[in-house]
């Protein structure tokens, strides 16, 4: 089994690790109903898109 000739120092460590951060999730207001929305996706609560209803929404 291939196994690292060296321990990994802590600065190796955090240069590795410096990539790792979650970033912030998009997100933009419906233009219909004004809820949150992911952008490029139709809206969740309301199912439009582009300016029209692609999925209905009962209730
Ligand atoms: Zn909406």
């Amino acid at each position: 089994m291939a196994v690292p000739k060296r321990k990994t120092s802590p600065s190796r460590r955090g240069m590795r690790r410096a990539h790792d951060s979650l970033s912030v999730e998009a997100f933009q207001e419906c233009p219909n109903c004004g809820e949150l929305k992911r952008p490029h996706n139709l809206c969740g609560s309301c199912g439009h898109y582009n300016g029209r209803e692609i999925v209905s929404v009962e209730g």
